[in-house]
């Protein structure tokens, strides 16, 4: 007979960890406000990941660098070696610019790259260039898109009540966090997502002031709100009208939706676009493409750590294996698998979900059964629905992200962790009675 489930060792860890370890997490994602406890990791391999008491999870919840899955053999060797060469030089290196002729290649946007570690400071990074390249001070930011958790990039982010936002036409700035100034955003102008008009009218009133627009050009922080058909088109037509810089955050999307992440798959070419993720599977890297003209404009760009040899090597090698041909196609047809089957189940069930992909990530929404269009609209989402589905899932060997069902697919990830998924989908709907 098969182990009953238990997670008793993560609760134990988590209550001595309070002890020491701010909350017992290393990150405000690392647990939602809903679980008891977050589970405690002990390894991973290939899709599974595997935690304190010994369960065994299909991993989809990844946060998006584990596009390769876990220890992945060619990002391990690769590591390793530069390992006993260096861990951190002083200066550049061979290998840096080996890789950086590779990003430069797949990425359209990229004529130059520079580095740094994280989401947060090659967004923050990329607001500086645009602002020296334009000479303009403003921002246009969306509703509900996640950049970072810098003061100026908190902003719009979360809210737990549609009430509290307020009119459409007023969009919904910000409540700040505690510790955050209140003046945070000032020199963001917040929009709603998907509406081309907003973005005409606001151009024609401030265009002068505004040097770019950022977007993640699919909303990854909101349920998955993909973007309308010409929508990223016409965000590039305008600003192209006025001098303002597109900005793409494809801190999800790059390496992930394509190779040459969603400006590849929309045909939209951004002025400059942020990656990470994905791009060092699992290794903290990040970095701004774009523009020569905009990435050599003169500001002060630092960082210790930046483009570190050990998540450079990783890197490097992640990228020659996401270029080996059949790569997305693999990808792109386990998530239309895992995808349509869940769309199957729920309708033999009567079950209201909206279930989609694109590439290497998909949604599973519980509630309703179309597309999204902006960040008010992800709130007819059943968030209690997903929050039930998750937790039950976990007894049945799959873990999913514990906030929302955005979901990550890898190349580790085979047609038998499908047929599981899906299994263990019926199960526990069936179970939940959902
Ligand atoms: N942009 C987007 C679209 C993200 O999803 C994230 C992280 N979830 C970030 C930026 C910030 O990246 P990091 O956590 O590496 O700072």
């Amino acid at each position: 007979m098969a182990k009953a489930y238990s997670n008793e060792k993560s609760k134990q860890l988590y209550e001595k960890a309070k002890a020491t370890l701010v909350k017992g997490i290393a990150s405000s994602f690392h647990k939602a406000a809903y679980e008891e406890f977050p589970i405690y990791f002990e390894y991973g391999k290939g899709s599974k990941i595997y935690d304190v008491d010994g369960n065994e999870y299909i991993e989809y919840g990844d946060f998006g660098p584990m596009i390769l899955g876990y220890c992945h053999p060619s990002i391990d060797k690769a590591v390793m070696e530069q390992i006993a060469r260096g861990s951190l030089f002083p200066g550049p290196y061979r290998l840096l610019h080996e890789f950086s002729e590779r990003i430069t290649r797949l990425l359209p946007c990229a004529e130059r790259i520079l580095f740094a570690n994280t989401g947060t400071d090659a967004n923050m990074v990329s607001f500086r260039l645009a602002r020296a390249h334009t000479g303009r001070e403003k921002i246009i930011k969306f509703e509900g898109h996640y950049h970072g958790w810098s003061d100026e990039q908190l902003i719009s982010v979360r809210q737990d009540s549609l009430n509290m936002m307020g009119s459409r036409n007023n969009p919904w700035r910000t409540r700040v966090t505690p510790g955050q100034p209140e003046k945070s955003g000032n020199d963001l102008i917040i929009l709603p997502w998907n509406d081309l008009g907003m973005v005409e009218e606001t151009v024609k009133r401030h265009g002068r002031e505004i040097a770019a627009i950022i977007a993640e050009p699919i909303m990854g922080n909101a349920e998955l709100v993909f973007p309308q058909a010409g929508y990223l088109q016409g965000l590039r037509e305008i600003t192209q009208e006025e001098g303002i810089l597109l900005i793409f955050d494809e801190i999800i999307t790059g390496f992930r939706v394509s190779l040459g992440g969603a400006q590849k798959y929309y045909n939209v070419i951004p002025d400059l676009c942020a990656f990470g993720k994905a791009v060092a599977g699992g290794h903290p890297l990040a970095g701004v493409a774009g523009r020569k003209d905009i990435l050599e404009t003169n500001v002060e760009h630092a960082g210790t750590f930046n483009a570190n040899p050990i998540a450079v090597a990783a890197g490097n090698a992640t990228l020659k294996e996401l270029e080996k041909p059949g790569v997305y196609e693999n990808m792109t047809r386990l998530m239309r698998k895992v995808t349509e089957g869940i769309n199957r189940i729920a309708q033999e069930k009567g079950i209201t979900l909206f279930c989609h992909g694109e590439g290497g990530i998909w949604q599973l929404a519980f509630g309703i059964n179309d597309q999204l269009v902006d960040y008010r609209d992800s709130f007819r989402v059943d968030k209690k629905k997903y929050q039930q589905f998750r937790t039950e899932s976990l007894r049945h060997g799959v873990h999913y992200l514990p906030h929302r069902g955005r979901m990550y697919m890898s190349t580790a990830h085979t047609d038998e962790d499908i047929e599981k998924t899906l299994a263990a989908f019926e199960e526990v709907t069936r179970r939940l009675r959902l």
